[in-house]
């Protein structure tokens, strides 16, 4: 049977270390993953690219680092204690465990045909006790979700930094749902990572800040770089909605395994607010003072995660390609060798995103001062942006490994360098060389880069 995409890209993160199984030295731990060298520095790439269309880039957003543990009150307010439930059914026979939304027959096993259990409520949110008597009383929760510390901390903002409508709460963080049915690599998993904004709005700026909101983060992946055929939106139906939200719009992926959500960008209401300041006995409205009047301001939450998103870059970047028999690589030298290229795997992540801008190979691994020439040049690279260097193989075989992490150009020292100071660029997409002097090749990567 040929290879999936899927297994394909499971096969390449494992291969060259950007997302391993997690614990798998000790059999692993289902669906848990562990991010390696590339992984973080994508993910980190992903993290810092929001955080700066979001945040750094914008007058009206303020960022926020808030803690996982928080007082189970919160979760009282926020409905998740009550609400924050899935429906599962058990095979009374094999003993497997479904998400009852997911079942086509509510009474029959989709695997073994044996008779199913009633759906029956499963609270998502992970459960655990603070200090070191196992009791209620000391129960905390792992949060599902980053948006309530941004709710919990309005007051604090308010009074710290004075902002006036609209403005908004940002926040990059883990949250924990203990899924009954997770799945598809990284993409379902129980512990992830969130990128969530919440943006505070008059009430009757509601419907357009959610309508420019859906557009701005469709732009954004848009403008990482994924293809526009693998993207699309999907409004929720009224059955749908989460128990807070008045309307929510889905950024969809089109996965290997089918169209699924990237992000969920929601229309929260006052629910929020209002619930804390009940719960808290705090009063969280806004005061208005050109207008002289007090109320609760609507919330506009995009939120996505950022597993999911480092998976929809990965499939979308991920390329096959035949290489041009006739495409020959010269590199230029004492012995002006020909280096013919096999087909190859690219993944073409734009610059902002490539764990690696630069990667600084030598010709000749047995000629030390090629070797310290081109440590050298990755040294000074990487004072500017993320470089390497590899020695581990023969060019070939080296190019063909930055090819599948992505890295934009490999730079090859050669005989020749030594006496003329030159390297060889190659362009990732192009395969095109150029020779460039050593004194100007940092000028040179700074202005392709940034
Ligand atoms: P789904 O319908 O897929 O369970 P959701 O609608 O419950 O997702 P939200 O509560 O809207 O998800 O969370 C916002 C974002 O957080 C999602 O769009 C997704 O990118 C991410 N996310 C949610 N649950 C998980 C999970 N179990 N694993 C990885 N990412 C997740």
């Amino acid at each position: 049977m040929p290879e999936s995409l899927m297994d394909k890209i499971v096969s390449l993160c494992k291969r060259r270390g950007f997302i391993f199984q997690g614990s798998e030295i000790y059999g692993g731990l289902a669906n848990t993953w562990d991010y390696g060298p590339y992984g973080v520095e994508l993910k980190n790439n992903l993290k810092k690219a929001w955080w700066k269309s979001n945040v750094q880039e914008r007058n009206d957003i303020l960022g926020m680092d808030c803690a996982i543990l928080m007082h189970s009150r919160v979760w009282e307010a926020s409905g998740h204690v009550h609400n924050f439930f899935d429906l599962k059914s058990d095979c009374k026979n094999c003993k497997k465990r479904f998400k009852s939304a997911d079942l086509k027959d509510p009474s029959a096993c989709p695997e073994c045909g044996g008779q199913l259990t009633d759906a029956r409520p499963f609270n998502l949110m992970f459960k655990t006790y603070q200090g070191p008597v196992e009791e209620s009383g000391n129960e905390v929760y792992l949060r599902p979700e980053t948006a309530q510390g941004m709710f919990v901390n309005f007051l604090n903002i308010l009074d710290s930094r004075h902002p006036k409508l609209p403005f908004g709460l940002a926040q990059i963080g883990k949250s924990f749902r203990n899924e009954i049915t997770p799945g598809n690599f990284t993409f379902r998993t129980r512990e992830f990572e969130q990128m969530e904004i919440e943006y505070f709005v008059n009430p009757q700026d509601a419907p357009q800040a959610l309508e420019a909101w859906i557009q701005n983060r469709f732009n954004w992946y848009l403008a990482l770089g994924i293809k526009n055929e693998n993207l699309r939106k999907r409004q929720h139906g009224h059955d749908e909605l989460a128990h807070y939200a008045h309307a929510c719009m889905d950024v969809e992926y089109n996965f290997p395994f089918g169209w699924a959500e990237l992000e969920g960008i929601a229309n929260r209401a006052d629910y929020d607010l209002k619930q804390h300041a009940q719960y808290s006995a705090k009063d969280l409205q806004y005061f208005d003072d050109t207008r002289k009047e007090k109320f609760y301001p609507y919330i506009i939450e995009p939120s996505g995660g950022v597993d999911r998103a480092v998976l929809a870059f990965l499939v979308d970047a991920y390329t096959e390609e035949k290489v041009n028999p006739s495409t020959k690589l010269r590199i230029d030298g004492e012995q002006s060798r020909t280096i013919k290229e096999d087909n190859r795997i690219v993944l073409k992540l734009n610059r902002e995103l490539a764990p690696v801008k630069a990667a600084v190979l030598p010709l000749l691994r047995n000629r030390p001062e090629i070797v310290e020439l081109a440590k050298n040049i990755s040294v000074d690279l990487k004072k500017s942006f993320a470089a390497v260097y590899d020695d581990t193989g023969s060019i070939g075989k080296l190019y063909r490994r930055q090819d599948e992490v992505g890295t934009l150009y490999c730079v090859t020292v050669d005989v020749q360098t030594l006496e003329d100071q030159q390297v060889t660029v190659r362009d990732r997409d192009t395969m095109q060389q150029e020779r460039i002097s050593i004194d100007r090749l940092k000028e040179y990567f700074i202005d392709k880069l940034f």
